[in-house]
């Protein structure tokens, strides 16, 4: 999920659903060319919309918060 909380831009583990425009279960994102919610893939397709939603996410944003939470999978189960 990105958001802004006053002048800080806050980026998250987006929330999980259908694409938009493909229809794909992923991490979804509002860069559609209509502020739908898409996926990485749809983002990547349409990069120019792309940096250009995210750039008006950023708008006059002076801090970036990135929690990503706990990386699915980490830890130590691999270690002998
Ligand atoms: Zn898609």
């Amino acid at each position: 999920m990105t958001f802004r909380v006053g002048r800080a831009l806050v980026i998250t583990e987006g929330d999980f659903g259908d694409c938009d425009l493909c229809g794909a279960h992923d991490e979804l994102r509002p860069y559609g060319p209509n502020g739908e919610n898409i996926c990485f893939d749809c983002g990547m397709a349409q990069m120019e919309v792309t940096k250009a939603k995210f750039a008006e996410l950023v708008g006059d944003a002076t801090v970036a918060l990135v929690d990503l939470g706990v990386v699915e999978g980490a830890g130590h189960d691999d270690i002998n």
